[in-house]
């Protein structure tokens, strides 16, 4: 059965780590718009020249460039049984064109809620695999220990974009224009919000247990 699964939640929340493990629970892809857009920088392509500046200072991409994007995304076929957005939409303007990409398909939908003290503590530790983008959560340790990727063996770096300063932008982007689209979403019975601040395995068993309570397939 199809599980179609928006994931919330402010940079640090967990949302990208938890929306790979529910992706691979139910068989289906984690879409992921900064993943898509970091890619398209390390490329160079077109879009990568074009997105390379707004994505560097923590700024949005338009609105335009993303649902073209997703639009083109959701058309491919391993998206034919569900998928888990992560990060994608974040205005209301993205949200509505979603409802649109949609054209009726039921939707899940998860807000991971987390101080934001917290969530600079958490970016600030985090790095990424610049081979294969596997994120690594650093925060329980010394992020200098963490060397090399356990997926690939790539070498694990600091996001150009998780530095403290980009990081308390970033968040004010969120409390400007995400937050607010969360309005569009929350007044929905297909809508559960989690306590991100938990261990990740709490924070896992949170949102797996509203998947099955909102019970949205098809
Ligand atoms: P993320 O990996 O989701 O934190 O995204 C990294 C960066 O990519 C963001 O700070 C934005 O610059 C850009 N980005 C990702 N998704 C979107 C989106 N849905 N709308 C606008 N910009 C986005």
């Amino acid at each position: 059965m199809a599980l179609r699964l928006l994931m919330l939640g402010p940079p640090g929340a967990g949302k990208g780590t938890q929306a790979a493990r529910i992706a691979g629970d139910h068989g289906v892809p984690k879409i992921s718009t900064g993943d898509m857009l970091r890619n398209a920088v390390a490329s160079g392509s077109s879009l990568g020249h074009l997105v390379k500046e707004t994505v560097a200072r923590g700024a949005l991409v338009s609105d335009d460039v993303i649902v073209a994007l997703v639009r083109e995304r959701l058309t491919e076929p391993d998206t034919a049984s569900g998928y888990v957005l992560d990060g994608f939409p974040r205005t209301v303007n993205q949200a509505e064109a979603l409802d649109g990409l949609l054209d009726g398909a039921p939707l899940s939908v998860v807000e991971i809620r987390v101080p934001d003290d917290e969530l600079v503590r958490r970016v600030r530790g985090r790095r990424i695999c610049e081979r294969c983008g596997t994120t690594v959560s650093a925060f329980d340790g010394d992020p200098s220990q963490a060397q090399a990727c356990k997926v690939c063996g790539g070498r694990l770096v600091q996001r150009s974009d998780d530095s403290e300063q980009v990081v308390r932008d970033r968040l004010k982007v969120y409390w400007r224009e995400t937050q607010p689209m969360i309005g569009f979403y929350e007044g929905r019975t297909t809508f559960r919000r989690v306590d991100g601040a938990q261990p990740p395995m709490a924070v896992y068993q949170a949102i797996a247990e509203a998947i099955a309570a909102m019970g949205v397939k098809g």
